[in-house]
């Protein structure tokens, strides 16, 4: 039977192993860290670093394919890997989105817009920058980013060395702030026979930073919603790409902004496994093994919250509530740290205009 080589063994590794499971696949996960969310449901397991070459081959000489649950995957190990095994999605949409310079520059190629954007290596880039951006700004690391941490919000009375020293001196990109009204995202898939299918897109809403609701359908019109189910086919078409991908957009008034596009399965995305006939992590699985495109349409309305911390400790009413509860298997609970999510299932799909 065919084996499914995965990259990190979080929670986004943890239920693309359960889809896999479901279609009769089984999993392989590749994880440095002990006891990984996705270890109690994967068929096999590799505890080893990325610089372990060793390791590497032989978890890529025992899957058919290799896939992945976030971004920033060691490049010499990527190197080694596919050596001896496809990886799907490919390189080239690794290497965009590691790095958020790339990735704007990839964007601004296909005609999409970003917010206005400036590099920035040292203190005469962002003052450049600013000059050229205007003084309400965003100063973001170009690697390592996550749940808003590596960013600085910048303002006319900001210190400029100091912003700099936060990110630890890192080359960073600078971002005009955007004035949305509010955030979507689309789950956008494609297959290795080029199909592409995409989910209804959600409003996201953050809290400190961190995804906090996702709820579909997102109030958008239906041009606003043509646009952006076009321009995630547009991206995953240009990439060549084989799998699921989460487009993070700004809805303004002059149009929609693409914030940031993330190659794999994404938390906005977790309504789909109570909201639809099939979800984004039986998609991603359906793609990257080679086969087609499963039916991602909604037949219910949904409002995913993530449980975030000491969040959890709510399971015990939650239980007794009638909502779809997903849990991590996490043990240790610290603030920031994603424990589960809950599907509040609304009712069956209807249309929201904005
Ligand atoms: P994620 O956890 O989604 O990967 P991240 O750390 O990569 O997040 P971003 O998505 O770039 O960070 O930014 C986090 C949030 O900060 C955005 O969802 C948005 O609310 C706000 N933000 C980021 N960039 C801008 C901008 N240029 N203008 C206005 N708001 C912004
Ligand atoms: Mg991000
Ligand atoms: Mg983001």
């Amino acid at each position: 039977g065919t084996t499914i080589g995965i990259l990190g063994g979080g929670q986004l590794g943890r239920m693309l192993s359960v889809a896999a499971s479901r279609l009769g696949l089984k999993t392989h996960i590749f994880e440095p860290g002990q006891n990984p969310p996705a270890a109690d449901v994967a068929h096999r397991v590799t505890t080893a670093s990325y610089d372990d070459n060793a390791a590497l081959e032989q978890f890529a000489s025992s899957v058919d394919v290799i896939t992945y649950e976030f971004e920033n995957i060691p490049v010499a190990a990527l190197d080694r890997l596919e050596t001896l095994c496809p990886i799907r999605p490919n390189r080239k949409a690794l290497a965009v989105s590691q790095d958020r310079l790339t990735e704007k520059d990839f964007l601004k190629s296909l005609s999409l817009a970003t917010a206005p954007y400036a590099n920035v290596e040292n203190l005469e880039d962002l003052k450049s920058g600013l000059a050229q951006i205007g003084p309400d700004a965003i100063l973001k690391t170009r690697r390592f980013g996550y749940d808003g941490k590596g960013q600085v919000r910048l303002s006319e009375t900001s210190d400029l060395n100091a912003a700099l020293q936060d990110l630890g001196g890192a080359p960073a990109v600078l971002e005009g702030l955007v004035h949305f009204t509010h955030e979507v995202s689309v789950i956008g898939a494609r297959g290795m026979d080029g199909q592409v299918a995409c989910f209804d897109p959600g409003e996201n809403v953050h809290r400190d930073g961190i995804l906090h609701t996702t709820t579909v359908p997102a109030p958008l019109s239906t041009a606003q919603k043509t646009d952006a189910v076009l321009l995630t086919a547009q991206i995953l078409n240009a990439l060549e790409y084989v799998g699921v991908m989460g487009v993070e957009l700004f809805v303004t008034h002059g149009g929609l902004i693409v914030n940031e596009i993330a190659p794999r399965v994404h938390n906005s995305g977790h309504w789909t496994q109570n909201g639809c006939v099939i979800d984004q992590f039986e998609q991603h699985i359906r793609a990257v093994a080679g086969w087609p495109l499963g039916d991602g349409s909604r037949h219910s309305d949904v409002m995913m919250e993530n449980l975030i911390g000491n969040d959890v400790d709510r399971v015990s009413e939650l239980v007794h509530q009638g909502v779809a509860l997903h849990l991590y298997g996490k043990v240790d609970v610290k603030p920031g740290r994603k424990m589960g999510h809950v599907n509040h299932v609304v009712g069956p799909a209807g249309v929201q205009q904005s």
